[in-house]
Order: C-alpha cells, then structure tokens, then sequence
C-alpha cells in the first residue's frame, strides 16, 4: 500500500533502538526523511547507517537527552518544521508504591508525559499553518490496564492520555491529528530487563520469565518492534487523516476488555 507520506519528515525520538527504531524503519520504508535522536552516539548512528542503506531517505542524527529542555531544542534546531512528529522516550523503572517519592513522580512525569507535550506544543503551531502534520505518542497498555509494578509509568501516561484527548479535537480541524500507540509487551531491550527483574524476584531463570508473561498474551508471544512500526507508519499515512484521539492497543489481545 502507498501511504502517500514519501518526502515529508519525520522527528522520531529515542529511535535508536526497540519500538522507536520499529517506527523510524517503517517510516523510512514509505520514503520518510529521519530526524533521529537517542543519548548513545554509536548506537543511533549504526541504526541511522542501516536504515539509510535499506531505504535510501535523508537522516540526521541528534545526540540528545529528549527529556531535557536542551535536548529538545537541539532536535528541533536541526528538524526546523517536521510533518511527522512520534513521541517516545525511556519508561520509568517498576516497583512497589510505596518505593516511590515526590521526586520519582517527577522524573517519570518529566519524561513521559511533560516532554512530549512540550514538544507537541512547538511542532503544532508549523503543522497547523502547513494544514497537515501526523503526532504519535507510544505510551502503553497499562493505560487501559494498569501494570501495578509499573505505578511510575501508570501514572504520567494516564495524564499524556488526559492532554490529548482534548488536545487532538482542538488541532483535528487543521489536518493534524495526534494519536496514541499502547504497546503490550514487545520483544525490546526494556523487556529484556524487566523480564530480568521479574526472574530475580521470583528467583527463576530469565526463559522461565519470559515464558510466563507469554503465557499471558493470548497470541502466545510477544510483539515486535518492526510490526510495531508498521501500524505506526499507517497512522502516520494519508489514509489514516480520520483517525482523531484514538488510543491503539498492539498487545497480541493480552487486555482482557470488550472495547
Ligand atoms: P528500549 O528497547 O529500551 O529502547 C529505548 C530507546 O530510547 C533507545 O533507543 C534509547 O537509546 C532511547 N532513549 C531512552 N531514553 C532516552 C532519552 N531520555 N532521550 C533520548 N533517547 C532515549 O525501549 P522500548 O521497549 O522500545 O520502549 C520504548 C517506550 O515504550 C518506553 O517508554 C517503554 O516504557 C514503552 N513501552 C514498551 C513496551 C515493550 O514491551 N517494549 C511496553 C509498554 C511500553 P539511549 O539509551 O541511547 O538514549
């Protein structure tokens, strides 16, 4: 299918691995130009490398926190007015409630709710003017079901969820619409640690971990980045311009929900 987006440009944050990765690939793969940007220098230039050859789109690359005031104006210094915006950005680490102080709540509402509102808010203004931009946010499935060692995460994308809601209406009469992906679990270097944490406190190898939360996908395995990217891709088409506000679960059928 042509998703008639080749030649816009896209800012993919923290996409040098995992699902932001999935994303950026996918979006190359429909003639794209990248704006790419992680913390570890080699890694993103090695994943900008790869995609670059595969799919023959400019890239650039931005070394940067995305969380930090000067890392989003360092992106947007170099993506000037990007028809593509996806939101991503490292998740909060899990624990027990009562683990977690004011400061914690802080850091992860920083980090996944505050920054993509931030820069929702610069982008709009361009993509409105140019009456066309697509915004992806990739929170999680603990948004419909809560994770409960995930009370951090819970949290900060339950209040992005809130601000798009409303958000999305507002900026829908323009041609831009902002939509949430809800990732289930997927086969990522996060999930590689969090399955490492759930052996340790089980005290069981990290195969028996990963097999357990298999066990609770009904689909009987985890997703993958690349599939991933490719319904990221879709939302970002033209063919996607009725999709408003919408939250969109790729879980393998793991909630357990009517609607
Ligand atoms: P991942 O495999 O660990 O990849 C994270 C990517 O983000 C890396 O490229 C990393 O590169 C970059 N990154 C992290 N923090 C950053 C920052 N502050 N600034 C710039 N880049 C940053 O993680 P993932 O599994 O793709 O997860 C992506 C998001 O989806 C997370 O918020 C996660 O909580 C959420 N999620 C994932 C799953 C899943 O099953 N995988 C499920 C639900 C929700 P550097 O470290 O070099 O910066």
């Amino acid at each position: 299918m042509d998703l008639g987006i080749a030649n816009k440009t896209a800012v993919v944050c923290a996409s040098s691995k995992g699902l932001g990765r999935g994303c950026a690939e996918a979006l190359a793969e429909a003639g794209v130009h990248l704006i790419m940007n992680a913390r570890g220098e080699e890694t993103l230039n090695k994943t900008a490398d790869a995609i670059r050859d595969r799919h023959n789109v400019r890239i650039e690359t931005v070394v940067a926190d995305i969380t930090t005031k000067e890392g989003q104006d360092k992106v947007l210094s170099v993506a000037g007015e990007p028809d593509i915006l996806v939101n991503n950005a490292g998740g909060p680490p899990p624990g027990l409630w009562s683990d977690w102080d004011r400061d914690d709540f802080l850091t992860a509402l920083n980090s996944n709710m505050l920054t993509p509102i931030a820069l929702m808010s610069r982008i709009l203004p361009s993509m409105i003017t140019k009456g066309w931009g697509r915004i992806v946010n990739i929170t999680s499935q603990s948004v419909k079901a809560p994770i409960a060692v995930l009370g951090l995460s819970n949290s900060a994308r339950a209040g992005l969820t809130g601000y798009v809601a409303g958000t999305a209406r507002q900026v829908a009469q323009h041609g831009v619409t902002i939509n949430n992906l809800l990732p289930g679990i997927h086969a990522t270097d996060r999930v590689v640690f969090l399955d490492g944490q759930l052996a340790e406190s089980k005290g069981i190898s990290i195969e028996e971990a990963s097999a357990e939360r298999a066990a609770t996908i009904p689909l009987g395995r985890y997703g993958t980045a690349h599939e991933f990217g490719a319904t990221c891709a879709f939302v970002c088409s033209q063919h996607a311009s009725f999709m408003v506000g919408q939250n969109i679960l790729l879980d393998g059928g793991a909630v357990n929900a009517t609607l």
